[in-house]
């Protein structure tokens, strides 16, 4: 679970404040106009950021001094998840180790979590000599062998294709219920959220305006932001 405690963060003029809970093995979309604070939320939960004031929690432990590699949560962003002289097999091991040193179980982890995402055969290839979805891949794998139980996503797809993006909600969505992982996924897209995610919150002008069940997230007549940033009358 993943509960935030009046969480402020300030950019500029820009004052954001969450307080939200997120239940252990919930997958909730976050939707939003741009420079809302989508990517804060996700940032302030990942530890790249520290709030002004108040907790975050993670499975009630309170992780709101901790850096970002003592938490328990993996990031997978739009782009930028890859480096780009290492190839598909060392990027998913750097999940494990930063130094690449690997034991044999690990090894074996890292083939099987590259199995998994179908990227077996592209092990050896730099992220260059592969299509976008495939280094998406790569990120979805490294999450794979890191196994934390919160994983957090920001437009993770969003450069992607309809039939590759859902290919990659379903491998992300079929990760998270094997392993009850807590997820939050920005993205623009209303189908994605309709399809991956039981919850979806509304994320305006630094304040989460909605978190509901995403049907009816998307049919309130309560939210006029909303409606403005769906573009539905
Ligand atoms: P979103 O992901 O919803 O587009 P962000 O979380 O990226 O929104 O940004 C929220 C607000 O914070 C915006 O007003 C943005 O301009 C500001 N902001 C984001 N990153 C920085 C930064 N590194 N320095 C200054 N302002 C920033
Ligand atoms: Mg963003």
């Amino acid at each position: 679970m993943i509960r935030l405690e009046h969480v402020a963060f300030r950019y500029e003029a820009m004052e954001m404040v969450f307080d939200a809970v997120f239940p252990r093995g919930s997958f909730t979309a976050v939707i939003g106009p741009s420079g809302g604070g989508k990517s804060t939320l996700l940032n302030l939960i990942a530890g790249f950021e520290t709030p002004d004031q108040g907790l975050v929690l993670i499975d009630a432990a309170d992780v709101t001094a901790l850096p970002p590699d003592q938490r328990p949560v993996s990031m997978i962003f739009q782009d930028n998840n890859v480096f780009a002289h290492l190839n598909l097999w060392q990027n998913v091991a750097l999940g494990i180790s930063p130094s690449l040193k690997l034991d044999p179980d690990q090894t074996a982890k890292v083939d099987q979590a590259l199995g998994q995402v179908g990227l077996s055969a592209l092990a050896q290839r730099k992220p260059g000599d592969v299509s976008g979805g495939e280094r998406q891949r790569v990120a979805i794998a490294r999450a794979l062998v890191r196994d934390k139980p919160v994983l957090l996503l920001d437009e993770p797809f969003a450069a992607l294709g309809p039939a590759l993006r859902r290919d990659m909600l379903s491998l992300v969505l079929a990760m998270q219920r094997a392993r009850e992982l807590t997820v939050i996924m920005v993205t623009h897209q209303p189908e994605d959220a309709e399809f991956a995610a039981s919850h979806t919150a509304y994320l305006e002008a630094g304040h989460i305006l909605a978190l509901r069940p995403t049907a009816e997230l998307f049919a309130a007549d309560d939210l006029p932001g909303l409606k403005e940033y769906l573009g539905t009358p």
